[in-house]
Formats: C-alpha cells, sequence, structure tokens
C-alpha cells in the first residue's frame, strides 16, 4: 500500500481545512481517506473497451454496483431502523423522498427507502427484457435512462452511508470498501455523465479528498501552481533589483 502513504499526508491539510467550514465529516479525517486502487486504475476500469457494447459495458457496472453497495449496506443494516433514521438522509441536510408508482413524493424512513431501492434494483437487472443475458434479446431502447435511475439510487444509499452509519462502517473495517464503491460510481458517472451534478455536490468534498474528479483537483493544483509562480516571479523580480543595484 505504498501508493496510499503520500496521498493520505497530503490529504492531510485538507480535510482539516474543510472540517473548519462544516460541522464535522468522520469520513474526510486523513486516516478513513483509504480506498484499494489508485485513480488511474479506475479510470481504465470505467473505460470502454474498443468493441465492446455500450449497454453491455454499462449493464456490468451497474450490477457490480449494486452487489457491493448491497454488501455494505446489508453489513450495517441492523443500524438502519426507522428509529434510529426516520429520514432518508444525506450529508449536508440532504433528504431523499421516495416517488412511488403513481410517481408521487413520499417521505419514508431510511431503511424502508433503501429496501425500495434494492428491490427496485434486484427487480429490474433480473428482468430479461431490460437486462438481457440471453444471446437473442436485446436491450431495450430506454436501457441507459434506467441505468441512470440505478446508478442515481445507489448515490442516494452511498450517501447515506456515508452520512448517517460511517462510524458503523469504520467499525467493521468496511471504509475502504466504501470508499472504493464511491470511486468506482463516481468514475462510472464522469465517464458517462450519468447522474445530475445538483445529486452529486453533496459528496463533492469527499470526492476531492479521495482525489477522484481529477479534473477538479487538477484545476485546484493549477491554481496552487500558479499562485506560488506569482510569488516566485515577485520575488524574482526583487531580486533583479538588487543585482541592477549591486
Ligand atoms: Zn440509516
Amino acid at each position: 500500500m505504498d501508493w496510499f502513504i503520500g496521498k493520505t499526508r497530503r490529504k492531510e491539510k485538507e480535510g482539516a481545512d474543510s472540517s473548519s467550514s462544516t460541522d464535522s465529516k468522520l469520513y474526510l479525517e486523513s486516516k478513513v481517506l483509504e480506498r484499494k486502487l489508485p485513480e488511474m486504475d479506475l479510470k481504465i476500469l470505467v473505460d470502454l473497451p474498443a468493441g465492446l457494447d455500450y449497454n453491455e459495458w454499462l449493464a456490468s457496472h451497474t450490477m457490480s454496483l449494486f452487489d457491493h453497495v448491497n454488501l455494505v449496506y446489508g453489513a450495517i443494516s441492523e443500524f438502519c431502523t426507522a428509529t434510529s433514521c426516520p429520514d432518508m438522509t444525506g450529508p449536508g441536510q440532504r433528504t431523499y423522498l421516495w416517488f412511488d408508482e403513481k410517481g408521487k413524493k413520499t417521505k419514508v424512513a431510511a431503511p424502508q427507502y433503501i429496501d425500495y431501492v434494492m428491490t427496485f434494483i434486484q427487480k429490474t437487472i433480473s428482468d430479461e427484457t431490460i437486462f438481457p443475458t440471453k444471446y437473442a434479446n436485446e436491450f431495450p431502447v430506454s436501457f441507459e435512462s434506467i441505468v441512470r435511475k440505478i446508478v442515481r439510487l445507489l448515490y442516494h444509499v452511498v450517501a447515506h452511508l456515508y452520512a448517517a452509519h460511517f462510524k458503523e462502517v469504520l467499525l467493521l473495517g468496511l471504509h475502504s470498501h466504501l470508499n472504493l464503491t464511491f470511486a468506482h460510481l463516481m468514475a462510472l458517472h464522469h465517464r458517462f455523465t450519468l447522474i445530475d451534478p445538483k445529486e452529486t455536490d453533496i459528496l463533492e468534498d469527499l470526492e476531492m479528498a479521495l482525489g477522484l474528479n481529477q479534473e477538479a483537483v487538477e484545476a485546484a493544483n493549477n491554481n496552487e501552481e500558479r499562485d506560488r509562480s506569482e510569488d516566485s516571479r515577485s520575488q524574482s523580480t526583487e531580486d533583479t533589483c538588487g543585482d541592477n543595484k549591486s
């Protein structure tokens, strides 16, 4: 895990900065910013290989993400009850309402919401007309929008795990699995733009801390570098002046 050490040290400062502005977020602390794969591997992991069908590719990642979210949530589900989590919450006071079959919004407790999510996804990915496994069957036209919905709902579950159950996740030593699942989800999203940015802003700080949003990280680094080079430029001007005098 050599690659991990430098990263952690670098993140320590940023973690401290962000905790001062918001209520303390355990998942942003440097000691828990652990995941199993460095970012480049994740990019390769989600990049569509030449000759592979786009829908097939989306299907396999969606199913894998579902399995991982299911495993982590399953491990802590006894702590997620109607009493402990009367609302389906995410970080930053985000609350999710469930849309029932008639499209009506209803407030449900987190375990109920997550049960609806997992039942819906299980049913959908087992449906041969939506996720075909047999050679003759084809993906429906609406396949991509169904995947978007699944990925969005999985994001809600992950958001709830971070906001309400990170302590339990950490106690069970599952934080690196959760971070990796989040990293996978975000890598897939950044590659194929699957989730509305209004949804993903609540975990943007974690994305930055884990170094997932490469463009944002690079932009921040460039700004830092620019500031630094401006500093050194003004310094070198002074040096030149000094040289001239002598
Ligand atoms: Zn809960």
